[in-house]
């Protein structure tokens, strides 16, 4: 399926020079969102996934309908203050500043095989201090998912050595 007909370039939004991709458009079609999810899915199963974990908020409109037709479970990646039990953090850098990434500590079980999932990789920032999280309770890396991949950014890079599937590329 051509994925990007469905996807709304937006220029200059949040700010000067962004084009953000707006995957709402996708999403609220029946057959784009469930094509694109049907390809995740079968990645998952040739990775053979134990539990998604995906960082707010577009990772859970990716990750958990992945996590539902595998039947495997899916652990949520917060900002920090939303978890309300015990947590493990990660501080990452943004553009300007820094922000916190948190878990429970008891999302993962040591062993486990995680697919990754998130809208959009830009610099990879966001997805290495999810990676990071992960491997700090023990979990392994078995895929990484995106609808989207920037690649002027290079986020890549960041990514050297995991098993990456991206259905579009700008
Ligand atoms: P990064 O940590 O730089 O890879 O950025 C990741 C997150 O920022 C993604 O999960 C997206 O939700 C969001 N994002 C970054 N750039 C864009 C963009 N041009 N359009 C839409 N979302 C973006």
């Amino acid at each position: 399926m051509d994925y990007k007909k469905y996807v709304t370039v937006v220029p200059n939004w949040p700010k000067e020079g962004i084009q953000f991709k707006d995957i709402t458009t996708l999403m609220d079609n029946g057959d784009a969102y469930k094509s694109a999810t049907d390809e995740i899915v079968k990645f998952a199963k040739e990775q053979d996934i134990d539990l998604v974990v995906g960082p707010e908020a577009r990772g859970f409109i990716i990750g958990c309908p992945v996590a539902y037709a595998l039947g495997v479970g899916f652990a949520p990646v917060r900002k920090e203050g939303k978890l309300p039990r015990e947590v493990i953090k990660v501080q990452y850098g943004l553009e300007y500043g820094s922000d916190v990434l948190t878990m429970h500590k008891d999302a993962i079980k040591p062993g486990q095989r995680v697919l990754i999932t998130d809208d959009l990789l830009a610099t990879g920032g966001t997805i290495e201090a999810t990676i990071d999280l992960v491997e700090q309770l023990g979990g392994v890396v078995a895929g990484i998912a995106f609808l989207i991949e920037l690649s002027y950014l290079d986020g890549r890079k960041k990514l050297d050595g995991y098993n990456v599937l991206t259905l579009m590329t700008y």
